[in-house]
């Protein structure tokens, strides 16, 4: 676990207090559309709580929620592309990530030129 100081901007959209394009809500789960697209469906899927910095961290706590998320990139991807997709978990600075509250990038629909993948 980690994350004991200011909540993320991700825990900050689940709390409604920043709006988003949400996609998909369950218990758990949420999904909205990235603010800055790397492809044509760029979702951003992640946990609602927990403070689970990345996806090394979310395995090793919560296998369950891990494969929820899963589950959730494959229902979202059956519904706005082919139902193919790719996703990313960035994990550490150097790998990009920016949001250090465990997240999915969802990417389909056909990929553009350099995108994050
Ligand atoms: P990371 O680089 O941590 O893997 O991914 C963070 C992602 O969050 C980036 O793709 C960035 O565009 C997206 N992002 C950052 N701030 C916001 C925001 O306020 N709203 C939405 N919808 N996406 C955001």
């Amino acid at each position: 676990m980690s994350g004991t100081g200011e909540p993320t901007i991700f825990e900050r959209i689940a709390a409604g207090e920043i709006p988003a394009r949400m996609v998909l809500e369950t218990d758990r789960v949420i999904a909205f559309h990235d603010i800055s697209p790397q492809a044509p469906v760029h979702v951003i899927v992640t946990p609602r709580e927990g403070r689970h910095r990345d996806v090394v961290e979310l395995a090793a706590a919560d296998p369950e929620l891990l494969a929820e998320l899963v589950a959730t990139a494959k229902r979202i991807a059956d519904e706005l592309t082919d139902g193919e997709f790719r996703l990313i978990f960035n994990t550490g600075p150097a790998a990009g990530q920016t949001v250090f509250h465990v997240h999915a990038h969802l990417l389909g629909g056909g990929l553009k030129e350099g995108s994050l993948a």
